[in-house]
């Protein structure tokens, strides 16, 4: 492995493969999104070529020679398994019968012809979080993150690594269940997940628990709201401006978010004890004294022994758009590093 040596990052998402290079050194020669489209829906043949045309146009954007490409990350959103299977229930980015059980991380190898290392989206964004918080110190330390979207997506990260699971599920940390006592409202109803759990943290933190769950029951509250004239689509997605502004409604739905990422965050605190916490996604891309005050918020409620608060961070998940693909890269320098160095060449 010379030092020219290269690992490309792809993250296949439902419209778009985002892809970036990273050198041996650490080093991310894009520092944009480079998007080509994924052709998910049209199955997994038509989405392997794809994803080859976005391997094939970083490259050329880089004036990188393929020979120096030493391993790839793939990501995809899940379910799927740890070695990137696709769920074989099928799922809303995959929902061509094709899909189901279908070996993505396995085809785009043997198209490829190089190594392959996969993960889901959430635990790439997680890895590349970890990655850009610690630094140097990376392989040294552990983190939680939790990203808000849809769903709730994230991972958990131990020694700079992705705990995967044994079935490939560690790190679903939308489906844990929460004591529900100190995130509801009196005579709330316990919110359901889409996963069919009630009470656990996606059903109340993600953009479906704001229109399902936590509208429903505010907008009881707040008679004459101006939500209240809106499809309850939209007004989960214009909620979010409404507590920059300060909206009372608005900062008692994001209030309740928080303290649902603080009981989760208590949980890990006393599973894995890690060194960090972050939070990602829509929640936090807002402006600053909006997503200050809910970081804070989140940390307030988070219920550490002093010994633990005296050592954790709490922070963002940074440059969300590119956190896949660069986290998945990560995963391939790590997966390129850890092989054997390749016999001196021999002759003339
Ligand atoms: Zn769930």
């Amino acid at each position: 492995m010379d030092s020219a040596t290269v690992v490309v990052g792809i993250d296949n998402g439902g419209t778009t493969n985002n892809a970036t290079v990273l050198t041996l050194d650490g080093r991310f020669l894009v520092d944009r999104l480079v998007e080509t489209p994924s052709r998910v829906q049209e199955g997994p043949e038509a989405a392997v070529a794809a994803m080859a045309d976005a391997f094939d146009g970083v490259l050329a954007l880089t004036g990188v020679p393929r020979e120096q490409v030493g391993a790839v990350g793939l990501d995809t959103p899940g379910p799927a398994s740890a070695s990137g299977v696709i769920s074989s229930k099928g799922s809303t980015n995959f929902s061509q019968p094709a899909w189901r059980g279908y070996d993505v991380r396995g085809a785009l190898e043997r198209r490829l012809g190089l190594p392959v290392v996969y993960h889901n989206d959430g635990n790439a964004a997680a890895l590349y979080a970890h990655h850009v918080h610690f630094g140097a110190d990376a392989m040294r330390r552990s983190s939680v993150s939790a990203i808000v979207g849809t769903g709730l997506g994230g991972g958990l990260v131990e020694h700079g690594r992705v705990i995967s699971g044994a079935a490939g599920m560690a790190g679903e940390l939308g489906h844990v269940h929460i004591p529900m006592n100190t995130v509801l409202a009196p005579g709330q109803p316990v919110p359901i997940c889409a996963c069919g759990f009630a009470g656990d943290v996606e059903s109340v933190v993600s953009l479906t628990a704001i229109e399902h769950n936590l509208l429903p029951y505010w907008l009881t509250r707040f008679p004459g709201h101006p939500l209240i004239g809106e499809s309850p689509e939209r007004a989960a997605k214009l909620v979010r401006g409404y507590g920059e502004r300060g909206d009372e409604l608005a900062r008692e739905v994001f209030a309740q978010q928080a303290r649902a990422l603080a009981a989760l965050f208590t949980i890990a605190s006393n599973f894995t004890d890690p060194h960090a916490y972050f939070v990602g996604g829509g929640v936090v891309e807002t402006d600053a004294a909006f997503r200050d005050w809910f970081l804070a918020a989140v940390r307030e409620h988070t219920l550490l022994r002093a010994e633990q608060a005296a050592l954790a961070t709490f922070a963002l998940v940074p440059d969300r758009d590119m956190a896949g693909a660069r986290g998945v890269a990560l995963a391939a320098l790590e997966a390129v590093r850890a092989l054997p160095s390749p016999p001196p060449l021999v002759g003339d």
